[in-house]
């Protein structure tokens, strides 16, 4: 089986287990555990921030930089099919009082026009005030999406123009950057706070890194810890995330050039493909992800017409020659 359901589905390679089985921890709840500071130094300088809190999920690290930007009764802006708003289960309103509203782009971009409608300002006590606006890069549901620079800084100017936060979700933000070129530190500065993950394209088991202000982790790892999140002696999986960073960021121009192939043996014009994800539409999304298996191929539905395949270290390129020959079938059936 040729598994293109998730970049999630990578396991640890042989030299990431050994860096790992070698890693040199403590007690990171008393924070002597002197890899995860190691790797929480490094992704903090990678993204030109004060500091850096190592997660374990993706998923919690947003509720935490989310809410360190909005109090409770207070909201984010967000697209509307962004990994805050569709796959975090409610997380920031039932832990956070967070409320959401969302604008919506087909490449899943900033719309800044968009965003300053639906911007409230403090109108007093009988109005939800918005106090942040999330963005997502790389897109997940919209394909893989790079959002472009330039609307992300536009974005920044406004939001301090008005004094609105925002968030990152930068879980595949490794992904944009070796698409563009746009080095970290300026996707960064256009954000007050991010998370980032190593457990997808980057190929580590577990792991997310939040990224913000000394005084926003500071809070956070009081956050973290109130949610059950305190490890211990975790230098074990963030020396797989040091590892990956070392060894798994330019790679991922590999898993870039396998997703085009895979497009034009779906139908899919691959201009649109701008990273590792695939989406194409069916109206037989279910039947097709069958006979996809059926061939070896294993994709998944992403939305009740919609198929997503995304390229990762677990596919070699010979495994991507044989899924495209078995997805050009279909496509042609
Ligand atoms: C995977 C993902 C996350 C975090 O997911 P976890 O499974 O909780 O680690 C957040 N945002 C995006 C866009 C993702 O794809």
């Amino acid at each position: 089986m040729i598994d293109l359901r998730s970049d999630t589905l990578t396991k640890p390679t042989e030299a990431m287990r050994a860096a790992m089985a070698a890693a040199e921890v403590g007690d990171d709840v008393y924070g002597e555990d002197p890899t995860v500071a190691a790797l929480e130094e490094r992704v903090a300088e990678m993204f030109g921030h004060e500091a850096a809190l190592f997660m374990p999920t993706g998923s919690m690290s947003n509720v935490l930089a989310v809410r360190s930007l909005v109090q409770p009764g207070q909201e984010v802006l967000c697209e509307s099919s962004a990994h805050i708003a569709r796959a975090e289960l409610g997380a920031h309103g039932a832990y956070s009082g967070v409320t959401m509203r969302t604008w919506t782009h087909p490449r899943g971009h900033v719309d800044l026009a968009a965003v300053r409608s639906l911007y409230a300002p403090d109108m007093g006590p009988f109005f939800v005030r918005t106090a942040a606006v999330s963005v997502e890069n790389t897109h997940n549901f919209a394909g893989g999406t790079v959002l472009p620079i330039d609307l992300l800084r536009d974005l920044r100017e406004w939001a301090t123009g008005v004094g609105v936060g925002i968030h990152l979700d930068g879980a595949r933000i490794w992904n944009a950057h070796v698409a563009t070129g746009t080095p970290f530190a300026e996707y960064g500065a256009t954000a007050d706070v991010l998370s980032v993950c190593l457990s997808k394209g980057l190929g580590a088991p577990v792991g997310s890194v939040l990224v913000g202000s000394a005084d926003t982790v500071a809070e956070s790892r009081i956050w973290r810890k109130r949610m059950g999140g305190g490890m211990r002696q975790v230098g074990i999986l963030a020396a797989g995330g040091l590892h990956a960073l070392d060894h798994h960021v330019e790679r991922l121009a590999d898993d870039h050039a396998h997703a085009q192939l895979l497009a034009e043996a779906c139908g899919v014009d691959p201009a649109g493909v701008e990273t590792n994800i695939v989406v194409v539409e069916r109206h037989d999304a279910a039947s097709y992800v069958e006979r996809a298996a059926a061939q070896g191929v294993r994709v998944a539905t992403v939305g009740p017409t919609t198929v997503r395949m995304v390229t990762h270290l677990g596919v070699s390129r010979a495994d991507v020659d044989r899924a495209a020959r078995a997805l050009a079938d279909l496509t042609a059936s």
